[in-house]
């Protein structure tokens, strides 16, 4: 073995033993196409699951200590992941899943699913977050892209935001109106700072009425989008004065494949992985869509799917 990988693998080693110490669960090797929607992506050498704050902390110090690059991912449904794996540590956010509700106004923990923040809402007849329901994500991973739908984001409902500066390691609160909410971007798409909890307001309502608005935008959800394939939703953002999906089928590119990816026959602006997709099929039919629509159009359509590289911390 060589020196490097020697001490790639002591590094390693180190980091995970230091989070063992802290009670903090960790796996090696852990396959990432059994943790995106996508299904696409090989090993992560590490991976953390932290339950609180301290422990989050400890992750991002270990890491950088040992000089690992550490990933942060939510559900993974708006993510591509290499091929080859990741030589790091991803932070997976999912075991901080509390929710807690006082009043109208919900706090939920950043790996609390957008799903269960709805039901609790639902339950208790607490409107404003039906938008929401079938949105894949988690919350910390909704507030980072602003995820939206049926004309709701959530940055309109964000009360305030708790996360810890990754370069500082301290723990702040940020009021909503502060975190930069923009069709799918927040401040927390632009700093890599982790996002810990945040407080959520709803209004009073009744729970018939919000079954009945979730049901309504499930139904709509499956008759439009391609659920029976995995995904990572939207592949492209909105272009100012256009709608990417129907520029894509107005270009005939319904069905397009490369290798294992395919723009959906049922929703352009879906890539779907059809079986045995690479992360290089993705890339490559994601690069094909923005030329040919260059070419239509003369505009650059942006991918609103994140890669791995864009999660990894400072
Ligand atoms: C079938 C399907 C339908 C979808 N429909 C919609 C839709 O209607 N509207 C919509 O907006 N999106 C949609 N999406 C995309 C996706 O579900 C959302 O973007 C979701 O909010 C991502 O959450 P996540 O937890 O999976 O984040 P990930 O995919 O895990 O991460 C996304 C980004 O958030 C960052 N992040 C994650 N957790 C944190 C945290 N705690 N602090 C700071 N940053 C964090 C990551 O680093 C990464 O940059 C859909 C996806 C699928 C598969």
């Amino acid at each position: 073995m060589s020196t490097q990988i020697c001490q790639a693998v002591a590094a390693k080693d180190a980091v995970h033993t230091r989070l063992t110490e802290n009670n903090i669960t960790v796996k090696e090797q852990l396959p990432l196409s059994a943790h995106t929607t996508f299904r696409i992506g090989g090993s992560a050498a590490l991976a953390a699951f932290p339950e609180n704050a301290e422990q989050v902390r400890t992750v991002l110090l270990a890491c950088r200590e040992y000089g690992i690059p550490c990933a942060l991912v939510g559900n993974g449904s708006n993510l591509l992941c290499p091929d080859e794996g990741f030589a790091g540590c991803v932070l997976f956010t999912t075991a901080m899943k509390s929710i807690t509700v006082d009043g109208n106004v919900i706090t939920a923990g950043a790996g609390a699913t957008l799903a269960s923040i709805c039901c609790t809402a639902r339950d208790l007849g607490l409107a404003g977050l039906a938008f929401a329901y079938g949105i894949p994500g988690t919350l910390g991973g909704a507030v980072c892209m602003n995820a939206g739908a049926y004309g709701g984001e959530i940055g309109d409902r964000i009360i305030d935001v708790t996360y810890l500066d990754s370069q500082t390691g301290e723990i702040r609160t940020v009021p909503g109106a502060e975190c930069q909410f923009a069709y799918r971007t927040s401040r927390f798409s632009e700093h890599p700072d982790i996002l810990l909890s945040a407080r959520i307001s709803t209004e009073y309502g009744d729970t018939n009425a919000i079954r009945a608005e979730m049901e309504d935008i499930t139904a709509r959800r499956r008759e439009k989008q391609p659920l029976e394939y995995p995904s990572a939703g939207s592949a492209f953002k909105r272009y100012p004065g256009y709608f990417t999906a129907q520029l894509i089928d107005e270009a005939g590119l319904k069905g397009t494949a490369v290798g294992g990816a395919q723009v959906s026959e049922k929703h352009a602006g879906f890539i779907i992985n059809r079986g045995g997709a690479t992360s290089a099929d993705v890339l490559s039919l994601i690069d094909l869509l923005r030329e040919r629509i260059h070419d239509l159009h003369d505009i650059w359509i942006e991918p609103e799917i994140r890669t791995l590289s864009d999660c990894i911390l400072p």
